[in-house]
């Protein structure tokens, strides 16, 4: 049998495990603060729900989903993004009632079938926020801001990072923009990739997003959305500016940003950041999805959010120096001299655990030199030396590793004792 994991996968080993709940950790006390609530949605959907929220034309959709025909003959898909799922989820539970509004967050894996480097894995994982039922462009720049803060809490420099942001426009004015953009591409068709001709029909904006640089130069010369808003898009667009200047919030105006997924409307985001990682730079992003209830048959209900990557983000903190707190390790290692003792060893273990005490304790046979060793490699503060002797008067041995100092302690008072040295 292969025991590596599937190519694009990894597996998180306790130091990066670790970071990814110092991340969440974070995540959540800034969140709570912006009255954010913990949602979990299944991990795959129906792949209806993905086509036709994220949209059939996107890369997404129609190259990376993991799709496939359950026992029960349903189509199925493993879940590429959060956003599709939260909205479906608030649908079926009508978690945004009329007039009310739904802050909800997720943390989680995540699944596309891209070719994977640096920064880019097939499974990867995800924190996002969804703010379901508000228009105002207040939220807009709420949503923007816990994303810059998260990056700034979390440790990464705001100087390694841009925040770019763009609107998209509406259903009133993006529609024209389409076509104005479909017709450049048709103008210049000859100097443009297969897939960005294929795009005047399907997607025209995606094609802003083409890496080729002879498109990047055709596409550079297209009419910008910016200079197409209608009154109402423009306004909103402005007072989310006006919003993010008042909180020093440092954005860069993209005109070119459109972002994969069909969904936006008005507001998208990125924040990109160098330091540590290669080509994909884009550590988080999100925008306004105005319409996506409609499209799966709800009321018109305003949202809008952001999702982070946790690789990235990992990556642009190894790269800051950032020392990830280090989870509590064995406080305490109880050691036996001689094996007539383990019955006692395992029961003091215990004991000291159900009293809140991180303990350890040996279940190899090592010497009680081999056990010393381990106790330093945990880092534990203090060892219990269990020998027969004392143990026969009700006693063992507290040494301090770092003094060195030793005391005899009752078998009976050592939880307590224990749990004020530690304090
Ligand atoms: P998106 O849902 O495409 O807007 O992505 C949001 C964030 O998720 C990105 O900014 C990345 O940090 C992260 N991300 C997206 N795709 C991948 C991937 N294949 N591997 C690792 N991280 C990813």
């Amino acid at each position: 049998m292969d025991v590596r994991a599937p190519k694009g996968t990894v597996d998180m080993l306790p130091e990066v495990a670790s970071a990814w709940e110092h991340m969440t950790r974070t995540a959540q006390t800034l969140f709570a603060r912006y009255g954010y609530e913990p949602i979990y949605t299944p991990m795959f959907e129906h792949t209806e729900v993905f086509e036709r929220g994220i949209g059939e034309a996107t890369d997404i959709v129609s190259k990376e989903m993991y799709t496939f025909e359950d026992k029960g003959g349903r189509m199925i898909t493993l879940r590429p993004e959060g956003t599709a799922s939260v909205v479906r989820s608030a649908l079926e539970h009508n978690l945004v009632q009329q007039g009310s509004s739904a802050k909800l967050y997720y943390a989680g894996p995540m699944f596309r079938y891209e070719r994977p480097q640096k920064g880019r894995q097939r499974q990867f994982w995800q924190i996002g926020i969804e703010c379901l039922g508000a228009a105002d462009p207040s939220v807009d720049a709420e949503v923007i801001t816990v994303l810059w803060r998260f990056f700034e809490t979390i440790g990464i420099p705001a100087a390694s990072m841009r925040l770019l942001i763009n609107s998209m426009g509406d259903e009133h004015c993006r529609p024209a923009y389409r076509d104005k953009v479909a017709a450049h591409i048709r103008e210049h068709s000859a100097g443009l990739c297969e897939e960005c001709n294929r795009r005047a029909d399907t997607n025209p904006l995606r094609a802003f997003d083409c890496k080729n640089p002879a498109c990047a130069t055709i596409m550079a010369t297209a009419p910008l959305l910016r200079d197409e808003l209608c009154d109402e898009c423009a306004a909103h667009y402005a007072a989310v500016k006006v919003r993010l200047d008042m909180l020093g919030i440092p954005y860069i105006e993209e005109p070119k940003l459109v972002r994969g997924l069909d969904y936006y409307t008005r507001t998208v985001f990125e924040v990109q950041a160098d330091a540590g990682l290669g080509s994909q730079n884009a550590i988080g992003g999100g925008g306004r999805y105005d319409r996506l209830f409609e499209e799966y048959g709800g009321k018109p209900t305003p949202g809008l959010g952001f999702a982070l990557g946790f690789e990235r983000t990992l990556l642009c903190m190894e790269a800051a120096g950032v020392q990830v707190p280090a989870l509590p390790r064995s406080q305490v290692y109880v050691a036996r001299v001689s094996d007539d003792v383990a019955e006692e060893v395992f029961g003091i273990t215990q004991a000291l655990r159900d009293a809140g005490v991180a303990a350890e304790m040996d279940h190899q046979s090592r010497s009680l030199k081999s056990q010393f060793k381990q106790a330093d490699r945990l880092g534990a503060q203090f060892v219990v030396i269990c020998g027969p002797e004392e143990l026969a008067c009700g006693e063992a041995t507290v040494r301090n590793m770092g003094t060195k100092e030793e005391s005899r302690v009752a078998v009976a008072d050592l939880s307590a004792a224990l749990r004020d040295l530690l304090v």
